[in-house]
């Protein structure tokens, strides 16, 4: 029984004990004071409107307490209902899935719900009273959240993802409300956020993408990425000047694995096949399922047809070695069809489809192989990775050679000097030349083991003249631009050096001009350092590489070498003249020697003579021959 059923039940007691006092008393007075009929009638009038009176009284003031008892009924039922709304409001704020966090106007927390904890990780009592930029990700610029409560300001709500920090450090996507609540007065009172935690719908959205963009066999990317890749790297090539290969291969008679060994046999070599390429590419270079047993390759930075099918050569080696797939060992071959980017065409698209032509080709032509989409790159380019694979092996085999070039005094018409040029003795193609194998040696870094070799043999050699009584001033040796930089250049020239025994003033070194001025800084230091060695150094092709006279004038350089270009136009060619005069003269003012090559005919070595020039090098005098072919005494007559 509640307070006021008891109260209520106490007045009824209340007044009804008084009711029954009152007839007693009453009764009483009847009985013993009145024996007159008329005072009883007086008194009985009187008794009967006091009784009336105090009934009425009695009526009102239960009335009174009644109505009173109803209202706090209704009261009380209000509250009663208030209450259960509280309580199912605190339920639901407490079960709900949503976070909840309230501030107060000062931006402090006051209430946070237990979805809040699951989600953030921190108990209620590490945030209350602080502030919400606790959860702050750093993800979002200052200006994301000026936005935001501006947004606020103006309507009061705010909804958005959001990027917060849970308090194990880790940061995740939230989907986000903020309401404001104003007082009945108006002013701003709290800040009610409620948020899920949407890093499972943006995990499967980036599963989703993932799906959209790759093969869900080999988790390659599929066609589609691979030519929003494309397109991106073509655009950037294009900025940078660069060239790029669009690799195209097909397996070799897969359909046979499939037909014979099964679908899943089939499947699994597709995966072994993706990883081997995988494993053989790095960064710049991607790899794509294009469906079925066809891939692509996307190399970014691939100027030269060479270079392109020098990548086809190493997946075919690749790929060449046995596949084990459940216990079945099997080889697999390849046919690879390339273009390239900008010379065959300039879209992904574009490139695609004449891989796709030449890629038809290289199976036409009898299948694990390779194609460009131009014939002509087709066959230089294969001849190109031939040579760099067989120079390796030319180089293990001794096939290489040291023909020597005499250099004539063109005073004397002696013989002062030679230099070392290099010949490859092939046992199918002959000799050799060095313009074809040079580059390929350059790009392939074997060039390094080429002019050391060369570099050996030559001071040997000079050290046997010294030792037969034939008097040289120098041999000469070329040094490639690659090495031309590099520290171990020094080393190395010491190492030779050390080894043979040949006294550094007898070796001179060919560097290219262009070497020398690609950078000119390194240049110069390595100058200064191997002609602290002793050694001569020569600039070979002088005139072609755009010298900087000031830079020239900083060189410790003993000899300029005119690049054959210009005496070939000698003595008739007005500019070629103008230009070796020139060249002479410059020589002569920083103390250089001058040295002409390509010397064919006498009145090239006249003219030369004739102008100051020191040194004549050229097929007029003598070609580059074995050491033991040299003509000593052979000082032709000039002029
Ligand atoms: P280079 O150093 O300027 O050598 C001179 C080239 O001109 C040689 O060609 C030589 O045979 C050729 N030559 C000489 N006299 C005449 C002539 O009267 N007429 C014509 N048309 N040519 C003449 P080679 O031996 O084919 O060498 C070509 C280039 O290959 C050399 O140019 C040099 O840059 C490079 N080279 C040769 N041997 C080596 C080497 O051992 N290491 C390096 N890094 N490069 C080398
Ligand atoms: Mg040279
Ligand atoms: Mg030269």
């Amino acid at each position: 029984m509640s307070a006021t059923h008891r109260d209520a039940l106490r007045a009824g007691l209340f007044y009804f004990v008084l009711a029954a006092v009152w007839l007693r008393v009453s009764d009483h007075l009847l009985n013993n004071f009145f024996d007159d009929s008329s005072d009883l009638a007086r008194w009985q009038l009187i008794n009967g409107y006091l009784l009336a009176t105090v009934s009425a009284g009695l009526i009102f003031l239960a009335r009174v307490r009644l109505y009173r008892f109803l209202g706090m009924g209704a009261q009380l039922r209000e509250r009663r209902a208030d209450r259960e709304r509280l309580r199912q409001a605190a339920a639901v704020f407490d079960c709900t899935r949503e976070g909840v966090l309230v501030t107060n106007h000062q931006g402090l927390i006051v209430h946070v719900n237990r979805a809040f904890i699951e989600i953030t990780g921190y108990q209620r009592d590490e945030v209350i009273g602080q502030q919400p930029s606790l959860f702050k990700s750093g993800h979002h610029p200052p200006e994301f959240y000026q936005a935001m409560f501006a947004t606020l300001a103006a309507d009061r709500e705010w909804s958005g993802e959001i990027w917060n920090r849970r308090k194990t450090g880790e940061i995740y996507p939230q989907w986000q409300t903020i309401r404001v609540i104003h007082d009945d007065a108006g002013r701003l009172s709290h800040y009610v956020a409620v948020f899920s935690d949407i890093s499972a719908i943006k995990n499967s959205e980036t599963e989703l993408k993932h799906l959209a963009h790759h093969d869900p066999l080999t988790d390659l990317p599929n066609r589609l990425l691979f030519s929003d890749r494309a397109e991106q790297a073509l655009a950037s090539a294009q900025v940078h000047k660069r060239g790029c290969a669009l690799l195209m291969l097909d397996l070799d008679h897969f359909k046979m694995i499939n037909d014979s060994l099964g679908h899943s046999v089939g499947d699994r070599l597709l995966k072994a096949v993706a990883t081997r390429l995988q494993d053989l590419f790095g960064l710049g270079i991607t790899l794509a399922r294009l469906g079925g047993d066809e891939f692509a390759v996307l190399a970014e930075s691939c100027p030269q047809p060479a270079q392109a099918a020098a990548l086809a050569q190493r997946i075919l080696d690749a790929l060449k070695a046995q596949i084990l797939v459940d216990g079945h060992e099997l080889f697999i071959n390849a046919s690879i069809g390339i273009s390239l980017f900008p010379d065959d065409a300039l879209s992904a698209e574009q490139l695609l489809r004449n891989a796709d032509a030449a890629l038809f080709k290289a199976k036409t032509s009898g299948r694990n192989g390779y194609a460009l989409y131009t014939e002509e790159l087709t066959a230089h380019a294969r001849q190109r990775v031939e040579i760099a694979f067989e120079l390796r092996r030319a180089l293990e085999q001794q096939e290489l050679r040291v023909y020597y070039q005499p250099v004539h005094d063109l005073q004397t018409r002696r013989v002062t000097g030679v230099e070392a040029l290099v010949r490859w003795q092939h046992p199918q193609r002959g000799l050799v030349s060095p313009a074809q194998f040079i580059p390929v040696a350059e790009r392939t870094g074997l060039i390094a083991d080429i002019d050391a070799w060369m570099m050996q043999q030559a001071c040997r050699q000079m050290c046997q003249w010294q030792r037969d009584g034939v008097v040289l001033s120098f041999v000469a040796v070329n040094v490639s631009s690659r090495l031309f930089a590099r520290r171990e250049l020094y080393q190395h020239v010491a190492q030779v050096l050390n080894d043979t025994g040949l006294d550094p003033a007898y070796l001179e070194l060919e560097v290219t001009e262009s070497a020398v001025m690609d950078d000119p800084d390194v240049a110069l230091e390595q100058m200064h350092r191997l002609r602290e060695l002793g050694v001569r150094l020569a600039i070979d092709d002088f005139g072609t590489g755009y010298s900087s006279l000031l830079r020239l004038k900083r060189l410790p350089v003993q000899k300029l070498k005119i690049d054959q270009g210009f005496v070939a136009g000698l003595p008739g060619d007005e500019d070629d003249a103008a230009i070796i005069q020139v060249i002479i003269a410059l020589a002569r003012s920083m103390g250089m020697q001058v040295h002409a090559e390509g010397i064919e005919q006498v009145d090239q070595a006249a003219f030369l003579l004739e102008q100051g020039c020191d040194l004549g090098q050229g097929y007029w005098f003598g070609r580059p021959v074995p050491a033991q072919d040299i003509e000593w005494m052979r000082a032709p007559v000039i002029g």
